[in-house]
């Protein structure tokens, strides 16, 4: 199956075309795939009223008719994954495999999102009176993904957003957003319409959004940097906010660990997605003594790994998205290179068409160099060596961000205490990344603002509502 080239936007159930349209990107070729709708004021005014108007009958309905919605939206996903890994690929730039990791996880985190329950507390039941807190819906939420993972980070949000009885506006990147528009079709006529709309557009649109009268909640995936701007915005109207944002992942390797089975690991805790994940690790610390075998086995590993276009058969790693991600990490090589540091390989642009860079590796830079304290996002990974446990803790901790990281050991219990250690939202031992749409997941410091995941997660999209009930017993008793 292929999806038509016509790409609209999903608003009360209806799909349009908008007044105006941007060029979409392939990343691997510079060439034009398709034309999003670029939305108005006008075009988000009457998405936030038709999510407004959804609201009263989606909030009113059993939570059990919500999660059969959500089920009923992964399925529909799965029987897509083909086209939408397809089209993935395309704007994203990530290999097929990724892709379709991309789509399925988002049809995971729905059904995953779908089992989590709202809880009712009873604060006091005596003769003289009945107290509980339950939790309502917020209204409206305004949801804002970014480019790296479009599907599944829109997931994060519509999954646990729309089963607390909330409805949604949701926007994709200006980069990403043609399967997100897509998912719109597949789900236009399994959800009432209104409860999520789907619209996408330039550089105005978050701030449209985020300070928009009528939004309740603006739940915001993208960079430290304009998550301090969406919250500056939301302040105006007291919105609620979740913010994940950025990452400088640290990973620690003790001594006991087996290089030879752990370089590959440790390849794609860095390079996964080209290095374009918010918990990829960014900064590898690896202990002194097994510092040079290591170091050469990621980098042989790394030799291995096929560099290309996402479409193509064997590809394990794509172009970087968009060229401002692009100029950016060619930035931090530069100034790494102007420095002097040591690359054990890397540090090159391709001279092929596309927006790809070649896996960069750096040889113990200075940790105060900008390629150790600043989050790449891209395929560049400084090694680090340490001798002693205290001092490479304080090297993890000693940065504004703090999302995840992980130790590796085959000391589990000393790697978990070390882990302990460690000031981010979470950390793994002996591996990376594993998320759970059942568990919390967010950021320390200035790496987020409350969490995705888990019961706590799901709180996230609701207010605390106290009902208290004096007994009448009590009344006639007094
Ligand atoms: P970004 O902040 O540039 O953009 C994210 C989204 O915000 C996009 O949809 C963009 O159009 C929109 N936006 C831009 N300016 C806005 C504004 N002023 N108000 C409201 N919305 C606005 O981020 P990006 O480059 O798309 O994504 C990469 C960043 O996202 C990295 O820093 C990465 O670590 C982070 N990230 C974090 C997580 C997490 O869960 N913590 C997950 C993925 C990515």
């Amino acid at each position: 199956m292929q999806f038509d080239s016509d790409y609209r936007m999903l608003i009360g159930g209806k799909l349009e075309t908008g007044s105006a349209s941007f060029d979409v990107l392939n990343p691997a070729n510079e060439q034009v795939i398709g034309q999003a709708p670029d939305a108005t004021p006008e075009d988000l005014d009457r998405a936030v009223a038709a999510a407004r108007a959804a609201f009263p009958a989606w909030s009113a309905l059993p939570i059990e008719k919500r999660r059969e919605y959500l089920n009923a939206m992964a399925q529909a996903i799965l029987a897509n994954i083909d086209p939408l890994k397809r089209l993935l690929t395309s704007e994203q730039g990530k290999p097929h495999a990724d892709a379709e990791a991309d789509v399925g996880g988002a049809a995971f985190w729905l059904m995953g999102a779908s089992s989590l329950d709202l809880p009712v507390v009873v604060n006091e039941d005596s003769d003289e009176r009945y107290s509980e807190t339950r939790r309502v819906p917020l209204g409206v939420v305004g949801a804002i993904a970014p480019w790296n993972f479009p599907l599944i980070l829109a997931a994060f949000k519509i999954g646990p957003g729309l089963l607390a009885g909330n409805t949604m506006v949701l926007k994709p990147s200006p980069f990403t957003p043609l399967t997100t528009l897509k998912l719109g079709e597949i789900i236009k006529d399994i959800l009432p319409a209104g409860v999520l709309n789907i619209i996408s557009g330039g550089d105005n649109l978050g701030p449209w959004m985020t300070s928009h009268p009528d939004i309740d909640k603006v739940s915001f995936t993208g960079s430290t940097a304009t998550g301090k701007k969406v919250m500056q915005s939301a302040s105006a109207t007291l919105k609620r906010v979740t913010l994940e944002l950025g990452g400088n992942d640290p990973a620690i390797v003790m001594p006991d660990v087996d290089v030879e089975k752990v370089a590959e690991q440790l390849f794609w805790a860095a390079f996964g997605n080209n290095g374009q994940i918010c918990i990829a690790t960014k900064r590898m610390y690896v202990h002194k003594d097994i510092y040079e075998p290591l170091r050469d086995a990621i980098v042989a590993y790394a030799k291995t790994v096929k560099i290309g276009d996402g479409s193509e058969q064997g590809t394990r790693l794509g172009p970087i998205n968009n060229r401002p991600q692009y100029e950016r990490v060619l930035d931090l090589i530069r100034d790494a290179k102007e420095k002097g540091y040591t690359f054990l390989m890397g540090g090159e642009k391709s001279d092929v068409p596309g927006y790809f860079i070649p896996v960069t590796i750096l040889d113990n830079p200075p940790e105060d160099s900008r390629i150790v304290q600043e989050e790449q996002f891209g395929p560049v990974l400084p090694l680090l060596k340490f001798d002693d446990y205290d001092d490479v803790v304080a090297r993890a901790n000693a940065t504004e961000y703090g999302l995840g990281g992980s130790i590796w050991g085959n000391d589990e219990d000393k790697a978990f205490e070390i882990a302990k250690r460690i000031q981010s939202g979470t950390v793994w031992v002996n591996e990376v990344q594993h998320l759970s749409p059942t568990a919390a997941f967010g950021g320390l410091k200035q790496s987020g603002l409350g969490v995705e995941g888990g019961e706590e997660g799901l709180l996230e999209y609701t207010n605390a509502q106290t009902l208290v009930r004096k007994k009448r017993a009590a009344e006639s008793a007094g």
